[in-house]
């Protein structure tokens, strides 16, 4: 096995032999043999290039990177060089404690990266001019897509039930934007039209909500405060597309007129990284507090009425809603909104002012140094876009060559006679000082000098922003560097990581994220190239992608992959979308029933819905497995409308279910195609592939099986792999000439997040196909051990046919709950008191928690996680035999924070160590939670979505 393989891999030899001992098989291929089925168990090994050492890996990605051609770019269009604060850098985007953590679902050990997301919000809020934010959205285009389908969603009655349908878009906004747009309004039966703001009218009788860009795709900083009022008055909604920065100078949306404003934050601090991964933000009224997409971080108060935060609004989350849901978005980008948020509290408010005005000073400078020399400014107004007409003496193909000569991408249009230039942080009057000489050479003009230009303004004097914003504390506290790092610590101390213990969280995957996988995030060739330069700037990162895409081809056993979708959800929709346009053109576009298991993640249906599908729920056996009748019977039924079926393998539940090719033959067999949820690929990888089942398509989720890390929830990746049938629709893109074929793009950038993409790359290359079979084998090993070890008193839930769980388990609370009032949730907020980040809860199964172990933890991490259980075990029986108080006992109580441990007012029935030291070695490592159990109801019911001072919302 590989030099990395054995280190990414957690249990050594003898722990391996110990395990399988344990659970009573012979070897690792034993246990294989007896967890999964015959029939769909690779016979051969896959088929990847040798491993890689550590430090071969980085001499070939060294390599790759030398590739890339960073360029002055100034195309613009969405995506803008930015200078990342080495202090957020180095703490946060280097910092496992940041990278690695999870979606902050457990509050009290999540304190740190959830107040990092309220900044985020409060300064998007704040910036924005409106009264509520989310924790980010995938990536521009996206949010534009959920601004419009919330304003659909939020029609009024009138207008639905006079079918009311159209959305109309002013022609000037990003052409991924529109793209994206067409992609997602089709299936939901909305109509997109396209116009001019403020000339064509917008009408109550067609329209139900507009879209506009502000500044727009020209860099115009057009008035929309007339436009917004007649779009009000015809009972219509405005969304905005807007520019963060700009809008640190210039009047901001919530102030003339907007109902929603979304856009990306990539240019506060995120590097380019070819498209992605980039937060995009997305704010709103408070009117639209039950409709926001995405995850919303709330104010409320814990256990004993301190301030303490967390997800707000959980009940709007696809797994209650299901089909009724009206978004899919799952894991979003929240380490990329932790960095923006934490670039705001370093520049604060005048900070920000400062780099607007530098990039506006200096675009008005270039303004008039070329609009006096023959460039024709066709901007009337602007902030840091321009575009010009060029002199008729002037060819663009020659001034394009001259500039590529220089290093230098400027944007062209389909019109040659036009060029645009954005300006952007990095932008310096050198720079601009090379522009202008540049193209007065080729225009056969003299120079002008910089220094003698002092600019005109671009920004007309009623569009200037008035209102002060950002004066909260945060935004004006660290000054210094010191203070800022000692600030990012202060949070990092608050939260759980895989830097502190086993995360045992179901379906979410959290292995190993190496050091070495992550080294070239910060490396200039990977982070400054812009996604719409030439590609052959980008030949490293091609053929990094190029390799990659072959490997996870082979891994799945399907013919063709596209790394667009930006996470598992996103991968879904894409998917279903190639099935539903694969139909289509077989002339067999009525096809639009999606099957699905009652057991199914709960994006699943939500999905299906976007994609114009309607969903029939099969339902599962006492045993959790799919009820083949019920199967059998309602495509039978649906044959002649059935779309597909979205199958979990292993299930949701944990298990290789043995009918799994049957259920492939019979959907095939009415005509549908099967679409696989390949989340759970960490069970499959080297031993059995969804081609090899019969999966027609299916997307992994890159930050679960491949290591990248959740990042606190997100960034993801969710590329699709589909069997050759489907490879001609996979997603295109507007913006890239050899795109154009497949379905229309699914994400804002053409590659989706290339910039995360080397974990994944360096992933494959150094375990190499023994080390990816091994790490399946003990990932199932690991999950087998801890069910042999927890089955007697928990249970376990499910397990297959021959006695064996895949690589999680669910294990049953629901007897003990009956029994003693002590219920998952209680389990859960115990674990933290012992250290440990509690397993997933209540999903799949309500009254349960799923444990997912990875192959990257060790038998002595494993057996400490097993030794917390089996104490709380213990604890739950103190209550039941009446020992323990049932309302007033540890589990109930749990987690103790330090300030109810450690007070003289100590009431509690139970002494002071059994609380915050109830085994021995918890002492050595002890993690304090932040906050004692959180109080989500009381958040809900006064929802506070920003960082006003949170004395205000203290319970007195
Ligand atoms: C995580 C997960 C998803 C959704 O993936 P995201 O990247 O969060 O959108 C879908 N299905 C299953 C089974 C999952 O575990």
């Amino acid at each position: 096995m590989s030099q990395f393989a054995d280190r990414h891999i957690g249990p050594c030899a003898t722990e391996v032999d110990l395990m399988l001992e344990k659970i009573g098989a012979t070897s690792l291929d034993d246990l294989i043999y007896q967890a999964v089925p015959d029939g769909i168990r690779l016979k051969e090994e896959l088929n990847l290039s040798p491993a890689l050492s550590e430090q071969e890996y980085m001499q070939r990605i060294r390599g790759i990177a030398s590739k890339n051609k960073v360029f002055k770019t100034y195309i613009g269009m969405g995506y803008y060089d930015t200078i990342s604060p080495s202090v957020i850098i180095r703490n946060v985007l280097e910092n496992p404690v940041w990278y690695t953590s999870y979606t902050p679902y457990q509050a009290e050990i999540s304190q740190g990266r959830l107040e990092a997301l309220l900044n985020f919000q409060t300064m998007v809020s704040e910036l924005t001019g409106m009264a509520l934010a989310n924790a980010s959205l995938l990536d521009e285009a996206t949010a534009a897509a959920e601004a419009m389908i919330m304003m659909f969603n939020t029609r009024s009655r009138s207008q639905a039930k006079a079918g009311v349908n159209t959305c109309f878009v002013d022609a000037v906004v990003w052409p991924q934007t529109k793209t994206v747009l067409e992609t997602r309004a089709t299936p939901l039966g909305i109509n997109l039209e396209f116009g001019e703001a403020g000339k064509d009218s917008f009408d109550s009788e067609k329209h139900f909500g507009a879209i506009v860009q502000f500044p727009d795709a020209n860099g115009e900083i057009r008035d929309f405060s007339a436009f917004a009022g007649e779009v009000h008055n015809a009972g219509g909604k405005l969304a905005v597309g807007a520019d963060l920065l700009s809008l640190s100078i210039i009047s901001p949306p919530g102030e003339w007129g907007a109902d929603i404003v979304f856009g990306s934050s990539q240019r506060f601090g995120v590097p380019l990284y070819y498209g992605g991964p980039h937060a995009a933000f997305f704010a709103a009224g408070e009117e639209f507090k039950r409709h926001m997409p995405g995850r919303i971080i709330g104010v409320s108060k814990d256990a004993t009425g301190k301030p303490a935060l967390r997800m707000a609004l959980q009940t709007r989350e696809q797994h209650i809603k299901r089909e009724r849901a009206t978004s899919n978005i799952c894991t979003a980008q929240a380490l990329l909104a932790t960095m923006a948020g934490f670039y705001g509290v370093w520049h604060g408010a005048d900070g920000l002012k400062e780099i607007a005005s530098k990039i506006h000073g200096l675009a008005t400078r270039l303004n008039e140094a070329l609009d006096s020399k023959g460039f024709k400014a066709l901007n009337k107004t602007y902030f840091d876009t321009l575009r010009f007409k060029l002199p008729e003496s002037i060819v663009v193909d020659e001034l394009r060559a001259m500039m590529l000569e220089k290093g230098i991408n400027l944007r062209y249009f389909e019109d040659s006679t036009l060029i645009g230039i954005s300006i952007d942080e990095t932008t310096s009057e050198e720079d601009v000082q090379d522009l202008i000489d540049i193209l007065l050479h080729v225009a056969d003009q003299t120079s002008v000098n910089i220094h003698d230009i002092k600019g005109n303004e671009g920004i007309p004097a009623e569009m200037k922003r008035k209102s002060k914003f950002m004066e909260q504390e945060v935004f004006n506290n660290c000054r210094s560097e010191t203070e800022m790092m000692r600030y990012i610590k202060r949070l990092e101390r608050k939260d759980i990581s895989l830097a502190h213990s086993m995360i045992s969280l179901g379906s979410c995957t959290m292995k190993l994220n190496a050091a070495s996988e992550l080294f070239s995030l910060t490396w200039p060739e990977f982070t400054s190239i812009h996604p719409f330069v030439p590609v052959d700037q980008a030949r490293g990162y091609h053929e990094m992608m190029d390799e990659l895409r072959a490997d996870l081809a082979e891994i799945t056993g399907l013919a063709d992959v596209s790394l667009q979708p930006n996470s598992g959800a996103a991968g879904e929709y894409a998917g279903l979308m190639v099935i539903r346009t694969y139909h289509q053109s077989r002339n067999e576009g009525h096809r639009n029933v999606a099957l699905i298991p009652s057991s199914a993640h709960g994006t699943n249906p939500a999905s299906a819905v976007m994609a114009g599908m309607k969903v029939v729920v099969v339902k599962c056996d006492e045993m959790g497995n799919i009820d083949m009748n019920d199967l059998r019977e309602k495509a039978e039924k649906h044959s002649k409308e059935l779309s597909c079926i979205m199958v979990t393998y292993p299930s949701t539940h944990g298990v290789f279910e043995s009918s799994i090719k049957e259920l492939c033959n019979v959907i095939h067999h009415h005509g549908g195609q099967v679409y696989m949820d390949g989340a759970n690929m960490n069970a499959q990888v080297g031993i059995t592939s969804p081609g090899l089942i019969g999966a027609d398509v299916c997307h992994l989720n890159l930050h679960k099986t491949f290591s990248i890390p959740h990042g606190g929830g997100g960034p993801g990746v969710g590329p699709i792999a589909v069997a050759s049938h489907l490879a001609v629709f996979l997603p295109g893109h507007a913006v890239i000439d050899n795109m154009r074929d497949g379905i229309s793009a699914v994400a804002a950038a053409p590659w989706g997040s290339p910039g995360v993409l080397p974990i994944t790359y360096g992933y494959i290359k150094m375990m190499g196909a023994g080390g990816l079979k091994k790490a399946t084998q003990v990932a199932i090993l690991n999950a087998n051990y801890l069910a042999v070890e927890l089955k007697d008193d928990y249970g376990i839930l499910y397990t297959g046919e021959s006695g064996r769980v895949g690589h999680e388990m669910i294990l049953e609370c629901r007897k003990l709950k009956a029994a003693t009032g002590i219920s998952e949730i209680d389990i859960a907020k115990r674990l933290i008191d012992y250290g440990y980040h509690a397993p997933t809860v209540s999903f799949p199964v309500h009254g349960t928690l799923m444990i997912e172990p990875t192959e990257s933890e060790s038998k002595e991490e494993m057996d400490r996680f097993l030794d917390a259980l089996k104490a709380i075990y213990a604890e739950i029986k103190e209550v039941e035999a009446g020992i323990a108080d049932k309302a007033d006992n540890v589990l109930k109580n749990a987690p103790h924070p330090d300030y109810v441990v450690v007070t003289d007012a100590w009431e509690r029935p139970y002494g002071r160590e059994k609380a915050a030291f109830p085994l021995a070695w918890v002492r050595e490592n002890k993690f304090w939670p932040a906050i004692a159990r959180v109080d989500d109801a009381y958040g809900d019911r006064n929802l506070v979505c920003t960082c006003e001072p949170l004395e205000n919302y203290q319970d007195n």
